[in-house]
């Protein structure tokens, strides 16, 4: 039998939402990302995920490293299946485990029996197991409570699995499951996390964002599509719209007052990134704002900056410090690329409320209907 991935199905569990739903998501969104892999054969039982090689030729560590990035699961973990007989999962624990079972101090046996017809209580299987693994590797003492390793065995329909320590899934709610939003994706560190944060409760993303030739350069577009790229895994396929913004902001310098200009051009990134959502039938836009991260970053910037929308905007940073942004923006592999020095179209702003007023000597549908007719998009497949 053949190493397979298990995947330990997250909250819905917990929460009941429908599960069907969930986790026809899930072993949907698992098939597709596998493609690039091989061919696997994906099917759920009783909260597990089971992920098996299915022929010839299928990469199976590029697989485990996909799963991990995969919303739903909370715990992934390879496995190796073995007839459900005590012995054959001795041996199996024996041979398969046998590098752990010999750097580890010390370990134990967590058994688990889905199948209640097997002849053996968890306990039994487990004294039976840890017993013959302590004499074949006299050098282990068993600790229940704070074990290098544990040996797990999990007795199922067809067959007996063993396998050890699960790393974390990706947790969250399969994408897909929550709607679309339009994320406002600029080059910085921020808004590829709040991405993140958000596609993590099952959202699908559409990306949209601003530049501004000949200001910006071709190489401060790319990297924002290598951003995308980067959260690909995470998101599934990704369309970045890329909306040209110099029109917009030549204008807004030749006719407002110089201190409202960031306000302004944020309020038109607003309108923009709704006439996007229209398109695709999004319900939010989420940006990686940050309460008092810098001076234009204040609640009456954000009011301000709302007004231009009916769209909810979502912020899943705005109570973040700098530190665990960059903690999640490493985790998901942002990080370097969002420290590359490319200049953004955005500058500080200073609130006032009577922005409207000011945009009034502007021509604000033209301008956007101009930028909106001009944008184009980038599809980013997995
Ligand atoms: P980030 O690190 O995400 O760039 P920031 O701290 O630099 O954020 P700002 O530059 O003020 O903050 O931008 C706030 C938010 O506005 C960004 O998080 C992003 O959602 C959006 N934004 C800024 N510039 C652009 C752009 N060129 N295209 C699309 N969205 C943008
Ligand atoms: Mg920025």
């Amino acid at each position: 039998m053949q190493e397979l991935i298990l995947l330990k199905l997250g909250e819905v569990v917990l929460k009941g939402l429908n599960r069907h739903t969930f986790e026809d998501k899930l072993l949907a969104n698992i098939r597709r990302r596998l493609k690039n892999y091989g061919a696997f054969q994906v099917t759920s039982k009783q909260s597990t995920v089971y992920v098996e090689p299915a022929g010839e030729g299928c990469d199976i560590d590029g697989a485990f490293d996909a799963c991990q990035k995969i919303f739903g699961a909370v715990a992934v973990v390879r496995a190796q299946p073995c007839e459900k007989d005590r012995d054959a999962i001795l041996d199996c624990a024996k041979t398969y485990l046998r590098e752990d079972l010999l750097s580890a101090r010390s370990f134990k046996v967590e058994s688990k029996r889905a199948d209640k017809t097997f002849p053996m209580s968890s306990i039994q299987l487990s004294q039976y197991v840890g017993g013959e693994l302590h004499d074949a590797y006299p050098h282990l003492t068993v600790d229940v409570h704070h074990p290098e390793l544990t040996v797990v065995v999990e007795v199922r329909e067809k067959a007996a699995y063993v396998h050890g320590h699960a790393v974390p899934g990706a947790g969250g709610l399969p994408i897909g499951m929550g709607g679309t939003a339009v994320s406002l994706l600029s080059g910085g560190i921020d808004s590829p996390v709040a991405s993140w944060m958000v596609a993590k409760r099952g959202v699908q993303l559409e990306m949209v964002h601003f530049y501004s030739p000949p200001y910006t350069s071709p190489q401060a577009l790319d990297k924002v599509l290598d951003l995308a790229r980067l959260l690909v895994p995470w998101c599934g396929r990704l369309v970045v719209h890329t909306v040209p913004f110099t029109e917009i902001q030549e204008t807004i310098r030749r006719d407002c007052p110089e201190e409202y200009f960031t306000l302004i051009m944020r309020r038109f990134m607003m309108r923009c990134a709704q006439r996007v959502a229209k398109r695709v039938g999004a319900k939010a836009l989420i940006t990686g704002e940050c309460l008092g991260q810098v001076a234009s970053q204040t609640m009456e910037a954000m009011a301000s900056t709302e007004d231009a929308t009916d769209l909810p905007v979502f912020r899943p940073v705005i109570a973040m410090d700098k530190e665990e942004i960059i903690r999640i923006a490493r985790r998901i592999g942002t990080f370097e690329t969002s420290i590359q020095p490319f200049e953004d179209c955005c500058t500080v702003f200073t609130p006032r409320e009577d922005v409207r007023e000011l945009e009034n000597v502007l021509d604000v549908e033209g301008l956007v209907d101009r930028a909106m007719e001009a944008t184009r998009y980038e599809v980013i497949r997995y």
